[in-house]
């Protein structure tokens, strides 16, 4: 049940970060950002429905992920600029489209 699905209690409580959680199965990633603790927003993509990462699992039949911080920022504003540039470059498999949309548009504005 208290089981930490981030694996390194380092990371665990590491807040304001992106962060990338990774498919040992397949390699695929996603990637995403927190202001609140990491243990806390990777228990909910695990838990929620509505996440694409439990989708995926799902769909890959796999149960292990591999979580890592790629950026750390204080800044809210600046953290989400992080996580749309890091997102931009790395192309992850698993985050919706629809999410990457709104991201992108932060740093590339829409016309
Ligand atoms: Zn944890
Ligand atoms: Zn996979």
């Amino acid at each position: 049940m208290n089981q930490c699905p981030v694996a390194d209690p380092k990371l665990c409580h590491r807040r304001n970060v992106v962060y990338q959680i990774r498919c040992t199965k397949c390699n695929r990633i996603y990637i995403g950002s927190t202001i609140r603790q990491l243990h806390t927003r990777v228990k909910e993509h695990l838990q929620s429905d509505q996440s694409s990462v439990k989708r995926h699992l799902a769909e890959c039949h796999s149960t292990s992920i591999a979580v890592e911080v790629l950026a750390h920022d204080s800044d809210e504003k600046n953290l989400r600029l992080r996580e749309a540039i890091l997102i931009m470059d790395g192309k992850p498999e698993m985050n919706a489209k629809e999410e990457e949309k709104v991201l992108l548009s932060l740093v590339r504005p829409v016309k």
